[in-house]
């Protein structure tokens, strides 16, 4: 659970307009680990094993999807060499407490908000196609559909004052 000091610090960077609103609800259970991951639902004998789908070799919960599984862990390398990502972070609440804390503008640290938000979504979708549907999709193709939306979403909701260096970083991208 989050405690209400951590919701302090996190609840911006989780509740993001920049964000689209189905990659910030899943990021909002994940954060408070309610997503029905294979590790409960095999304590509860509702499924056979508790394996990860991504990979097959650990068990499937919170913090092996995000982002230990090493599908995830590509998809998070990635992604912080295309934002320019500082940081040793490699857990959701570290990721946010960074983004939360660090010296980076306003715009920024939405733009980083919402790919955590993004990233969360496209990997939880991607262990739902290897449920559902038997298909273990590519790092790039899940990269490539993080950035598709986070470029998506940014440009429609860009604010009216934006520092020139702003733009030009995420025009870059
Ligand atoms: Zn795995």
């Amino acid at each position: 659970m989050v405690t209400a000091k951590q919701s302090v610090t996190w609840y911006r960077e989780v509740w993001n307009r920049m964000a689209l609103p189905k990659h910030r609800f899943i990021l909002w259970l994940v954060v408070l680990d309610r997503m029905q991951m294979k590790e409960r639902l095999f304590r509860f004998h509702i499924v056979a094993d508790d394996n990860c789908l991504l990979c097959g070799t650990k068990k499937e919960n919170r913090e092996h999807l995000f982002f230990e599984c090493h599908l995830s862990c590509q998809v998070l390398e990635l992604i912080r060499d295309w934002l320019g990502w500082h940081t040793a972070a490699r857990t959701i609440p570290k990721l946010l407490r960074w983004i939360a804390k660090a010296r980076l503008t306003r715009f920024r640290k939405k733009v980083f908000s919402a790919t955590v938000a993004a990233m969360v979504y496209h990997l939880w979708w991607c262990r739902n196609e290897a449920l559902w549907n038997h298909k273990v999709y590519k790092v790039s193709i899940v990269v490539e559909r993080i950035q598709n939306n986070v470029k998506n979403r940014v440009r429609s909701y860009m604010p009216n004052k934006i520092q020139q260096i702003d733009q030009d970083w995420f025009d870059q991208l």
